[in-house]
């Protein structure tokens, strides 16, 4: 019997649960489904976006519907057009082995007498959002003075949102005895008044924390200076080549100009805002999903329907106004179980607001310094080099291999890979030898504390850096990875710091007297049936200019005798990123490259339609306008 058996779900209902592929039921369904099944009762559920709430209200709800009254019988009211379209589809999903259960979601920018016609052939279920079921209700288009259920999801958006007035309209005109569910991510005050007037003796359960983010998401900030602060993003961005992202900004206009500028250095961005009309709103959602967009620029209000799972940074580009929406922009990565992660970009002047941050989440930040030049490159050619171990062969190679290895006969091994990887280093070296690093400012004394290098001195200059191949694939972040570190090597609190997770792979530091331990410890371990390996990074200390604005990485030419390394290890450069900057001669090309031929040509298309890159490189480089959204 699986967990979901124990919960008390009708035979139709597992069905469809086996068939979505859920395994196990996360907290909030473990928790609400058996006491919303057993009686009916009010709710207060305290949950974050990505949790699995949808479901943990969505499985009761559908048991207790009679699908053979076709009256409505419960509606669902949430923030926003896209998460009404939302749990319309899931409702549909969860359902599917009923017969007769109707669903119909309502709301603004959609056609009222379409909807209307909708509900009068009979749906039990319709999923709203509160101005337009407000909007129909006093059209005398729907009748809500029959149901049974009233579900509020995402609470604290739909008040945030200014809906406060709708909601008690609309609670006001359905029946006393109904049973409310109330789902939120926090308990603002608003909220709070909502549920004393309207519901009796609510049963409340919280998921993790109440009022912190999702344990999930790790919170980093970056402290710059002012005028580098697109320059950091566009490095943070080269830093983390599979980043899938939401990068907030706090207006239309500054969306509109980070999305066009980056639109410009070859990334693959859009923007969301309210000046763009609905059917562009809808091509960029539709593009964001499909993951033709790698970062989704947005306003906080055009980022509120945002229900993307598998997101994996959030970028705050700036600070919210109020720091209580930092919570929302939060919770829009770390989805589903997964791990994900909030960047703040800062300024020294916006500084104190991380405390003030922290206090709500009830987490700590991890102060880092914006990777070097060196240290990007660095990345993007392990990641590639990752890629092709990784890389599955499409035999209709093989009718091209004469002719290939006829022009490439006489060369060893080595001095292929070395020249294969040189077709993308050279030009990635060129860009950021002509570019200066950032100076990482430093939160000194007005933010000393124990986490991770923040205050150990010198914690650059005489560390030792690792690179090791094990990263966020293998479920670690920089917390849980230095946590695995400390304990397989017997290592103290400190011991293991600049600690930096990437996909397949991470680096790390330590003090030089531990080096042989790591080395030789590491090295014979296994993790789940694979070996361990790690290796000294030439990189030491990230390559990265201390607090002092010392450079401890050097630079790429002069002192430094292997910028490029690792080239023996099989490496070459992302052939299908198109986001290394365009300045400096190379980003166009990089854009027209995968058509050109030759190796960067030939990844791309070999991996079709698998979740990576190329899908990146060509949307901007092969249709750029529908991706641009224009303003109105
Ligand atoms: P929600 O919080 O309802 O928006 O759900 C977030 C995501 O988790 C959705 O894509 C759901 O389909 C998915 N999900 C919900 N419940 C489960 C579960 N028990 N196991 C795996 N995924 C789930």
């Amino acid at each position: 019997m699986n967990k979901f058996e124990q919960l008390g779900l009708s035979e139709s209902l597992l069905k469809a649960i086996l068939d979505l592929g859920f395994e196990n039921p996360t907290e909030v369904q473990e928790k609400a489904i058996p006491l919303l099944l057993e009686k009916d009762t009010d709710m207060v559920a305290l949950a974050q976006t990505g949790t699995g709430k949808t479901a943990a209200f969505g499985f009761p709800l559908i048991q207790k519907i009679d699908a053979n009254n076709r009256n409505t019988q419960a509606l669902i009211l949430s923030p926003t057009r896209e998460l009404c379209l939302q749990i319309t589809n899931e409702i549909k999903n969860y359902s599917k082995y009923e017969k007769g259960i109707n669903v119909v979601a309502v709301y603004g920018g959609a056609s009222i007498t379409e909807q209307a016609r909708d509900i009068k052939r009979g749906a039990q279920i319709i999923v709203a959002t509160p101005g337009r079921m407000q909007d129909m209700i006093n059209r005398g288009l729907v009748n809500i003075s029959q149901i049974n259920y009233c579900i509020l999801d995402e609470a604290d958006e739909m008040l945030n949102m200014g809906f406060y007035e709708d909601i008690v309209n609309i609670l006001s005109t359905s029946p006393d005895e109904k049973s409310t569910w109330l789902f939120s991510a926090t308990m603002p005050q608003e909220v709070a008044r909502i549920a004393k007037q309207f519901m009796h003796e609510p049963l409340e359960i919280t998921v993790g924390a109440k009022n912190s983010g999702s344990s999930t998401v790790s919170h980093e900030f970056y402290l710059v200076n002012a005028r580098d602060r697109y320059e950091a993003l566009k490095r943070l961005a080269d830093a983390n080549p599979d980043i899938f992202s939401v990068v907030f900004c706090r207006t239309k206009r500054d969306t509109q100009a980070v999305a066009e500028k980056l639109i410009e250095d070859g990334y693959s961005a859009a923007a969301l805002h309210g000046d763009l009309s609905q059917a562009q709103r809808d091509g960029v959602m539709k593009s964001f999903r499909g993951r033709q967009i790698q970062m989704l620029v947005a306003t906080d209000v055009a980022a509120r329907g945002i229900d993307v799972d598998s997101i994996t940074h959030v970028v705050n580009y700036q600070l919210p106004d109020e720091i209580e929406t930092y919570n929302h922009r939060s919770g829009r990565t770390g989805r589903a179980g997964k791990l994900g992660t909030s960047i703040v970009i800062v300024t020294k002047s916006e500084l104190r607001k991380i405390s003030s941050i922290e206090r709500i989440i009830k987490q700590k930040f991890e102060e880092k310094t914006i990777p070097s030049g060196i240290e990007i490159c660095e990345i993007q050619l392990l990641h590639l080099a990752n890629k092709i171990k990784d890389t599955e062969v499409d035999h209709e190679i093989d009718n091209y291999l004469p002719a290939i290895n006829n022009v490439l006969e006489g060369l060893s091994k080595e001095e292929l890979i070395k020249k294969m990887v040189s077709v993308e280093f050279n030009r990635f070296i060129a860009y950021y030898k002509k570019n200066r690093d950032i100076t990482n400012q430093s939160s000194g004394s007005e933010r000393r504390d124990d986490r991770d290098g923040a205050a150990r001195p010198n914690n650059n200059g005489g560390a030792t850096r690792y690179f090791v191949n094990i990263g966020s694939r293998d479920n670690f972040d920089w917390m849980s990875l230095k946590d695995y570190l400390k304990e397989t090597l017997d290592l103290g609190r400190d011991d293991v710091f600049k600690v930096d997770v990437k996909e397949g792979f991470s680096f790390f530091n330590t003090d030089p007297e531990h080096t042989d331990k790591v080395m030789e410890v590491l090295n014979n371990v296994q993790l789940e049936g694979r070996r361990i390996n790690v290796e000294i990074s030439k990189n030491d200390g990230g390559g990265r200019r201390d607090h002092n604005g010392r450079s401890s990485g050097g630079g790429f030419g002069g002192g430094r005798s292997s910028a490029p390394r690792r080239e023996g290890s099989g490496g070459g450069f992302r052939s299908d990123r198109n986001s290394a900057p365009r300045e400096g001669g190379f980003r166009s090309d990089r854009n027209s490259a995968p058509r050109e031929g030759g190796f960067r040509s030939s990844a791309p298309r070999s991996e079709g339609g698998s979740d990576r890159a190329p899908r990146r490189s060509e949307s901007f480089g092969d249709s750029p306008r529908p991706r641009r959204p224009r303003r109105d």
